[in-house]
């Protein structure tokens, strides 16, 4: 008997070969091949006249062959093959390349459906190698990812034989899918593949978009489960003004209103679970380390994850620096110490001797142990997946755990990421800071923004030009990074100090290129968005990012927060040659607005959420289906859904629940794995 869970290479028609090369695409079971859903569909049911097919839209039209296939030979081995068909709007050209067997069964006089992409012009529409089918053909096709060793075809087959040799477990409760108008699972699996008309699709996918976002939001409230109810240790407040007197400069009142309320959770007696948010500049750190300085005099452990090693150190300085006089320990972890380095901090670590560590992802790893974890803070939080949040508190008894973000978040996305966490916002920035700045100009001007760099490297500051990517890329007209920066300090720049950071360095080399321009050794760093979060070189002052227009708006705004840190005055200037409307419109923006908030809210408006919510953003599984942005309703629907469930079977016993309690641990063990 072949079930949901039966390994995929005892399914007809594939093999042991063919086994593997679905292996390495997640298909291993026959259960998530019926899970890998088509990723667009041909509807041949939905036809449009020639006069009326939009150019560079897929459409499917009917239409008479009304000349000769004329057959001429390009190039050796290469056949094109041309003819205009008509119907009765207007005429249209149809080429085929090579395809000889299609192009030999085709007849002059009859009609036939032609599915494909319009390019050409209103003098004569074109369509490129068509999809052709007789007449008679009607209904729905799925489209699957396809590879070199899987054709969407074949997909179609083996999906095929999946259904009609098993089915999958229902998931949803009747009496939720009741509630909400949902199909059952096996219509929904059927039509999601093999639709027979556009509403059957339609049902299936809202199913599929609502059973996706319930298991999401049902596993994630049983991962925050863990960490709530038992008390926390108790961190007072009590060392605040020395603390205070480390640093050389005095907290911004928000700074000190946020501290003061996790201080209040602190001392609560239940385990602090809160979110900083708070824009680029505001001065997280430096209430991360008002924390961590009293959670060390009152005898706690804590540690600081950052999503690079740069950031990672930067922090640690910082720290040190704060700590120096304290009698507090600090140390540092990341992936590039030696092994014996590493074995002597964890053992440091777990002996207690250490108080503060900061480090990278590093600080993940199994052997390393606290001898009393009080309190755990993630930087840039977006960057981790929400079960390594978790996976670190786990380290120690309930410790207080803090995440700072300058990602604002849509506060739909919010809640489920952050669900029970309480926010603080720092809306304000240090005092002194001047304005930044933002010029938007095309690449006429770049002679003259060279000079103006050098202006201020002759006055000692330094400066930043950001290019959008390493690779040489033939269909963009863009300059590479490494190539940039070769230019540059054989000619214009040959006098100053040049350096180059990229995310394909190894990180040593990364480091030290860091490391050198924080020291004000290298004057002018060209680098890739490497350096989008968290560097802090108050010395620079100006920012020139190429092609500003492959950059989202958020990012843009990211990027510009690496200067305007200190108080010199500091302009970016953003150069871009696109003639885009939308373009100058985002660019516009970003000259504008300094308040990430505002700016996160047009890039939502302007682009779709697509990027700003891509799984590198919130930490999430990648979603099969649903969207968390576009379907944020049926998110909400399926949260209520969710509370309820849980309010009612707290532990999913209940034998109608047990298809749900298999998805639900299977999404677990990928939000741990990530
Ligand atoms: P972010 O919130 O982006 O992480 P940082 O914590 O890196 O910001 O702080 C940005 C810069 O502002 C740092 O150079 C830091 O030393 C400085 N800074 C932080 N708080 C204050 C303050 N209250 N007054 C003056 N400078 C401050
Ligand atoms: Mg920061």
């Amino acid at each position: 008997m072949m079930t949901a869970s039966t390994d995929i290479q005892y399914l007809k028609g594939v093999g042991e070969k063919r086994a593997v090369v679905l292996k390495s695409k997640g298909i291993d079971t026959v259960g998530a091949l019926l899970r890998f859903y088509p990723r667009a569909y041909l509807d041949w049911t939905d036809r449009v006249k020639i006069a009326e097919a939009p150019f560079y839209h897929e459409c499917c039209i009917r239409a008479k062959i009304i000349t000769p296939i004329e057959e001429s030979k390009k190039k050796a081995g290469m056949v094109i093959y041309r003819f205009i068909i008509e119907d009765d709007t207007d005429r249209a050209e149809i080429v085929i390349f090579n395809q000889r067997f299609l192009a030999q069964r085709l007849r002059e006089g009859r009609e036939y459906l032609f599915y494909g992409k319009i390019t050409g012009s209103f003098i004569m529409r074109q369509i490129s190698s068509p999809l052709i089918m007789e007449t008679g053909f009607s209904g729905i096709q799925p489209i699957y990812p396809a590879s070199q060793s899987l054709s969407s075809k074949a997909t179609e087959t083996l999906v095929r034989n999946a259904i009609s040799a098993s089915g999958l477990p229902e998931t949803l409760p009747d009496e939720i899918r009741e509630r909400n108008g949902l199909c059952d699972i096996k219509y929904a699996i059927e039509n999601i593949h093999f639709p027979k008309t556009p509403e059957a699709l339609e049902r299936a996918k809202n199913r599929l978009v609502f059973e996706e976002l319930f298991i999401l939001q049902a596993g994630l409230s049983f991962l925050k489960k863990h960490s709530r109810g038992k008390a926390g240790c108790g961190i007072q407040n009590s060392f605040f003004e020395e603390f205070q007197q480390t640093l050389p400069f005095s907290l911004t009142a928000a700074q000190k209103r946020v501290a003061r309320e996790c201080f209040e959770d602190m001392s609560s007696g239940r385990p602090m679970n809160r979110l900083i948010q708070g824009d680029v500049g505001s001065g997280k750190t430096a209430v991360a380390a008002a924390l961590m300085f009293a959670a060390a005099k009152n005898g706690f452990q804590s540690a600081l994850m950052a999503p690079t090693e740069i950031l990672a150190e930067q922090h640690f300085k910082t720290l040190c620096a704060i700590t120096e006089n304290s009698g507090i320990t600090c140390k540092l972890l990341t992936g590039s110490l030696t092994k014996k380095q590493k074995t002597i901090i964890k053992t440091e670590l777990s002996e207690g001797e250490i108080d503060v560590i900061v480090g990278t992802h590093a600080l993940l790893s199994d052997d390393v142990n606290f001898k009393d974890l009080g309190l755990v803070i993630t930087d840039e939080q977006h960057r981790f997946g929400v079960a390594q949040r978790s996976r670190l508190s786990s380290k120690g008894e309930n410790p207080h755990t803090l995440v700072m973000s300058a990602t604002p978040i849509p506060r739909t996305l919010g809640l489920i990421i952050y669900g029970d966490l309480d926010i603080s916002v720092i809306d304000e920035y240090p005092k002194g800071r001047q304005l930044i700045d933002t010029y938007c100009v095309d690449s006429s001007y770049r002679q003259r923004i060279y000079n103006y760099i050098k202006k201020f490297l002759n006055e000692g500051r330094q400066a930043y030009i950001v290019c959008p990517l390493v690779e040489e890329n033939e269909m963009m007209d863009i300059t590479p990074a490494t190539e940039y920066y070769q230019r540059l300090c054989e000619g214009e720049f040959k006098n100053y100090s040049v350096g180059l950071l990229h995310g394909k360095m190894p990180a040593k080399e990364k480091d030290r290129v860091m490391r050198s321009f924080s020291e004000g050794e290298i004057q002018l760093l060209v680098a890739t968005t490497v350096i989008e979060v968290g560097i802090d070189v108050p010395n620079a002052v100006v920012m020139v990012i190429e092609n500003a227009e492959r950059f989202g708006l958020s990012q843009l705004h990211q990027l510009r927060g690496r200067i305007g840190r200190g108080k010199y005055k500091s302009s970016c200037v953003l150069i871009s040659d696109s003639k885009a409307r939308d373009t100058k419109k985002r660019l516009e923006i970003i000259k504008k607005s300094c308040d990430g908030f505002k700016i996160a809210d047009a890039d939502l408006e302007l682009r779709g959420p697509g990027d700003f919510l891509g799984s590198r953003q919130h930490g999430l599984p990648d979603m099969k289906i649903a969207d968390l942005f576009a379907n944020r309703d049926v998110l909400r629907l399926a949260g209520n859904e969710v509370n309820r469930l849980i309010a009612d079977d707290p532990r999913l016993q209940n034998p109608q629940n047990a298809g749900l309690r298999a998805e639900i641990s299977a999404l677990y063990k990928k939000l741990n794995s990530n």
